[in-house]
C-alpha cells in the first residue's frame, strides 16, 4: 500500500490532498544461487531466468573477464593471482560480487552463477548479505547424473579443417556421421574431450559442488531441478521454484 484508504464520506477526491504519503520499504533484493555441474545448463537457464525475471546474470567469470578487461582496482588484484597461477582469494571474490549488487541494475536482486563455488564461499556470501541485511533467497541446483555430464561433455566433435567447425553428437550432430557438413572434412574428439579425460576433471570439480549443494539444503533453501529434461522444462520448473520457494527476507 502506497497511502492510507479514504475513509467514505471524508469527501476526498482521487486526487485529494488528504491523504498522506508514506514510506514504502522495499524488499530486499532477490539473490539466487545457480548450481549445478559442468554440462548441466546453468549458464542458459540462467540466461533464461535473468530475463524472464528481469534480473541480471552475474557470472563469476564473467565479473573477473570484465574487470581486467576494463583494468579496474579489482581486475588488477585479480590479474595479479593469475599471473602467478594462484587461485584468487575468497575475500577478492566476494568484495567483486558486492560491488556488483551495489549496481543499480542489481537493485531487484541477482543471478549468481559460478559462485559459490564452495562452502567457505558460501558462507562469505551469507557474511556479505547480512552486512546488507539480506539473504540468498533460494539455491537452483540443475541435477544431473555425472555419467550423463561425462556424455555431454564429451560429446564435441571438431572438423580437421583449417576452420575447425564445431559439432556435438547429442546437440549439433552433422548429417553424416563423422564428417564436417561444411568442407566435408573428418571430426576429430579432442584429448581434452575424452570421456575419461572428461571424468577425471569431473572428480574434481563436482564434490566441492556437492558440498555447497548440502550447504543449502541443510538451511532449507535449495530448489533441485531435474536437469535431463528439456531446456524448456527446466525454465518451467525453475521459475515455479523461484515463485514458490525462494522468499526474499
Ligand atoms: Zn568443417
Amino acid at each position: 500500500m502506497t497511502q492510507r484508504a479514504v475513509r467514505k464520506g471524508s469527501g476526498a477526491t482521487a486526487a485529494g490532498g488528504t491523504a498522506r504519503s508514506y514510506q514504502v520499504k522495499a524488499p530486499a533484493p532477490r539473490i539466487l544461487v545457480m548450481l549445478g555441474g559442468p554440462g548441466a545448463g546453468k549458464g542458459t537457464q540462467a540466461d533464461v531466468l535473468a530475463e524472464q525475471l528481469g534480473l541480471p546474470h552475474v557470472s563469476s567469470g564473467e565479473l573477473f573477464r570484465a574487470h581486467i578487461g576494463e583494468g579496474t582496482a579489482f581486475g588488477k588484484e585479480v590479474q595479479r593471482y593469475m599471473d602467478r597461477g594462484a587461485l584468487v582469494p575468497d575475500d577478492v571474490t566476494v568484495r567483486m560480487v558486492s560491488d556488483r549488487l551495489s549496481q543499480p541494475d542489481a537493485a531487484s536482486g541477482v543471478i549468481l552463477d559460478g559462485f559459490p563455488r564452495t562452502v567457505s564461499q558460501a558462507q562469505a556470501l551469507d557474511r556479505m548479505l547480512a552486512q546488507r541485511g539480506n539473504r540468498v533467497a533460494g539455491a537452483l541446483y540443475i541435477q544431473v547424473d555425472p555419467e550423463e555430464l561425462v556424455k555431454r561433455l564429451s560429446g564435441r566433435r571438431v572438423c580437421t579443417g583449417p576452420s575447425q567447425h564445431i559439432y556435438h553428437v547429442m546437440f549439433n550432430a552433422p548429417k553424416v556421421e563423422g564428417i564436417c557438413d561444411i568442407d566435408g572434412t573428418p571430426l576429430a574428439l579432442r584429448a581434452d574431450d575424452e570421456p575419461d579425460t572428461v571424468r577425471s576433471r569431473l572428480t574434481k570439480q563436482l564434490p566441492p559442488m556437492f558440498e555447497v549443494v548440502d550447504y543449502y539444503a541443510d538451511r532449507d533453501l535449495l530448489c533441485a531441478i531435474r536437469g535431463d529434461q528439456s531446456i524448456e522444462k527446466v525454465t518451467e520448473e525453475l521459475l515455479h521454484a523461484v515463485e514458490t520457494a525462494c522468499k526474499v527476507p
